[in-house]
């Protein structure tokens, strides 16, 4: 075939196979120009998950007429000029490229009117080709796209569109990501004249919980800490999930960038290391993140569907969401306001107030036991209670149970220990049960984990270096920097083009498959231009040691030195978990107690 220029409308058509895979991608390019059009209110109605027809109409600055024919051109866009405005892109488009994608491979009807015009006007497209002059149609000021048929003339694509059930629920997940983007903006969404969500517009604090609660679900709102942390000409905030709150998918992330939804590997680098030590292993976290920058601070223009983008500090920004999210999370200490135990009332939804009663555990909402792998086992490995032990020796004259303590400490004082495994314990709300082992767990890290930071990490030369195959990029990485290696453990040289010498590695990692810690933190260098690896590790192996020095379940405890370990978990950070990310503790209210033996009812 002899070279030919293709014709427009077929360009069309191949840039909409990137832009528009189905009728969701069709509705987050509509919401995303609404948007970028200042409405604060989007009303949404599908018909068939979108595939017969989605209409969506906003109270935005609309279209003049005679841009009406642009809107639908090709790299025709009012939101960039110049190369300058792409460098500080403010706005969710930019490419001119969605709405004559979708115009090519659709039935099309643009209707708007601006506030100064009085009415409105139509335009229809079909198939990319327009059906006629604007022609004039009365209409808010704000404008409604119309898009029928979806790849009704490109059958190859059609073939690939799913159940309208399906459809649905992939459209659902566009509308949710963006109705989390703009917490300001009021949105409804009719799916076959049925309402499925109303959302609106939220001005302060506590419209903020509600609408994320009405997307992410009361539980979510109600077990997270509330975040807002600034530094460094960044600002994060947003709901962060409690460890407890985790999660076995991935389902539950939000993160915005300016406003714009990503899913990148900084981030989500960041926030994984945040939670690295809270979360049980495999556990995925929950969280809707707001991170506001200079936008000339970040590259959208780095992927397509514009998922990923690119920041120019990285290093800056990875470390401020580290820092951030971690300072929020070690705020998760046990008796700091955040108790894990009111999911355990309103887990079952109602309070036990009818008549027959459940039985009490039900009623409590006590957690479902750990998996047995999971439990501490009695007995058999060392038993290392030396704190405790001393602290009691001296601690003779401790109070027992003062009735009504002036100042009651947050966890209260310990009345028993139950079977061996938890301690019961009265404080000004009520009863609280502790996990003994879990929490003792919790603290002996923690107190680990601090000895390591104040001594820094010990190297130990390796008898006999190991010399290690390496990209070109990666052997130069190391030549360049070597104290930042230096920083995180490892002393390397590069020993060649392409090659590199480990000569000591981190005392206690020492037994270790130093090859691949070596390999993996150089793939996070040259990926993130740091790594936390070595820290992982090392965290990893105290974590370990907490577990087989902590105290063992069915050891008996004195009150005092039950006493000590409530002190302790006040004043531990993020003890309200344990290591794996389980509940340490839990409070039981009087009231929750009234209720559950029906008194005063
Ligand atoms: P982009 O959003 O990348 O500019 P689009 O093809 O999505 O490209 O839209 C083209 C242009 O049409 C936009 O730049 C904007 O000027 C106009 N437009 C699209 N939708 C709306 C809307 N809902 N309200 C006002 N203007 C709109
Ligand atoms: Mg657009």
């Amino acid at each position: 075939m002899p070279i030919r220029p293709l014709p427009s409308h077929l360009i069309d058509q191949i840039a909409a196979g990137e832009v528009v895979e189905r009728p969701a991608s069709v509705v987050k390019e509509l919401m995303e120009n609404s948007l970028d059009a200042g409405a604060r209110a989007l009303w949404l109605d599908v018909e068939q998950g979108g595939l017969r027809r989605i209409r969506l109409r906003d109270d935005g600055c609309g279209i003049p007429r005679d841009e009406l024919p642009l809107a639908v051109a090709r790299h025709a866009t009012s939101k960039i000029a110049s190369l300058a405005d792409l460098a500080a892109v403010t706005s969710l488009g930019f490419r001119g490229e969605a709405l004559p994608s979708i115009a090519s491979v659709s039935r099309l009807t643009l209707t708007s009117a601006t506030a100064g015009e009085g009415s409105g006007w139509r335009y229809r497209v079909e198939g990319g080709r327009a059906a006629g002059a604007p022609a004039p149609a009365p209409h808010p000021p704000g404008t409604t796209v119309e898009v029928c048929d979806l790849f009704y003339n490109v059958p190859a694509r059609r073939k690939f569109l799913r159940t309208e059930k399906t459809e649905f629920r992939h459209l659902e997940q566009v509308v949710q990501r963006l109705a989390l983007s703009r917490l300001d903006v009021g949105l409804t969404l009719h799916h076959n004249r049925r309402q499925v969500l109303r959302l609106p517009a939220a001005g302060g604090d506590a419209d903020f919980d509600r609408r994320v609660a009405a997307v992410c679900g009361e539980a979510f709102v109600a077990q997270s800490l509330r975040c807002d942390e600034s530094g460094a000409g960044l600002r994060l905030w947003g709901w962060v999930g409690l460890p407890t709150f985790s999660r076995a998918q991935a389902d539950l992330q939000y993160f915005y960038v300016n406003g714009r939804m990503v899913r990148d590997k900084l981030v989500t680098h960041a926030v994984r290391q945040a939670y690295q030590d809270v979360l049980f292993h495999g556990r995925q976290p929950a969280y809707v993140l707001f991170l506001e920058m200079d936008p000339q601070g970040v590259d959208v223009n780095a992927h397509p569907a514009k998922l990923e983008v690119r920041f120019r500090e990285a290093r800056l920004v990875h470390d401020f969401l580290f820092r951030s999210l971690q300072r929020v999370l070690a705020g998760a200490r046990a008796g700091a306001g955040t108790a894990p135990a009111e999911e355990a009332v309103a887990a079952d939804g109602a309070p036990a107030s009818d008549a027959s009663p459940a039985p009490a555990s039900a009623a409590l909402g006590l957690a479902a036991p750990p998996p047995a792998a999971a439990r501490p086992t009695p007995g058999g490995v060392r038993e290392q209670l030396a704190v405790y032990g001393a602290l009691a020796a001296g601690a003779a004259s401790l109070p027992a149970v003062p009735e009504a303590a002036p100042d009651m400490p947050p966890l209260g004082y310990a009345l028993a220990q139950l079977h061996g495994i938890y301690i019961l314990a009265q404080n000004a709300q009520g009863l609280v049960i502790v996990d003994m082992h879990a929490a003792h767990e919790r603290i002996t890290y923690e107190r680990l984990k601090a000895r390591l930071a104040a001594d820094g990490i010990t190297l130990q030369p390796l008898l006999v270096p190991l010399t290690l195959h390496v990209a070109r990029a990666e052997a130069q990485r190391v030549e360049d920097e070597p104290a930042l290696f230096a920083r995180l453990g490892l002393e390397l040289d590069r020993s060649g083009p392409e090659q590199i010498t480990v000569r000591a590695v981190p005392a206690l990692l020492k037994d270790g498959d130093i090859e691949r810690l070596v390999r993996d933190v150089l793939s996070d260098v040259m990926a993130l231009g740091d790594s936390a690896r070595v820290t992982d590790s090392l965290h990893e192996l105290l974590a370990t040691m907490a577990c087989h020095g902590s105290v063992r379940a069915h050891r008996q405890l004195t009150r005092e030195e039950m006493n000590a370990l409530l002190r302790d978990m006040e004043r531990t950070e993020r003890s309200g978990q344990c290591n794996h990310g389980r509940p340490t503790w839990r409070q039981f209210t009087l009231d929750e107690l009234d209720r559950l033996f029906q008194r005063g009812q």
